[in-house]
């Protein structure tokens, strides 16, 4: 029953743990890629986003509806955003979150 959308690790708590880095620096040139800039602003994301808008039949959406009445749109949605193209990388830090870093540029730090 539950395979479907944890066949990608999509779950509602999954989406509440997902994170960005603080740095992540968007492709499109935003200086903070954060979960509301891909999923309401990104330029690049733009025909994933017209997609949803389509299948969802009402935006703007909060991020909390997102992630209930409409979750299986968003599911959707957010894997079809090829986070390697934007040049990230998804890890999972020590503490389990999943966090999106500048994949390819090499550590200021
Ligand atoms: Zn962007």
């Amino acid at each position: 029953m539950t395979a479907v959308l944890t066949g990608h690790g999509m779950t509602k708590a999954y989406l509440h743990r997902f994170d960005l880095s603080e740095d992540a620096k968007c492709k499109c040139g935003n200086e903070y890629q954060s979960m509301e800039h891909i999923i309401f602003q990104c330029a690049e994301l733009n025909d994933q986003r017209e997609l949803l808008k389509r299948k969802m039949g009402e935006w703007p959406a909060s991020k909390e509806d997102l992630i209930t009445k409409h979750k299986k749109e968003f599911y959707v949605f957010i894997e079809s955003i090829d986070f390697e193209d934007l040049n990230y990388e998804i890890i999972v830090n020590s503490e389990g979150r999943h966090v999106v870093l500048p994949g390819g540029v090499e550590n200021a730090q």
